[in-house]
């Protein structure tokens, strides 16, 4: 994939979750709680989500399962 930053070629990697999910949530909400996107899931077998990582513009591009 390529960086549609810089056009540079992405690599590709995982982002693990440690001890909790891990999970998006919209800047307005204060807390991570009833809402947003949870990323990963140990109980659903998916503890990581694959991104691709630019090294020269330090930005990560993930692909949301649905
Ligand atoms: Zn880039």
């Amino acid at each position: 994939m390529k960086c549609p930053y810089c056009n540079k070629n992405m690599k590709p990697g995982k982002i693990w979750q440690d001890r909790y999910a891990l999970k998006w949530v919209p800047s307005e909400r204060r807390f991570p709680f009833g809402g947003g996107i949870r990323l990963t899931s140990i109980i659903e077998d998916r503890p990581f989500i694959e991104a691709y990582y630019c090294d020269n513009c330090k930005i990560l591009i993930s692909k949301l399962k649905e």
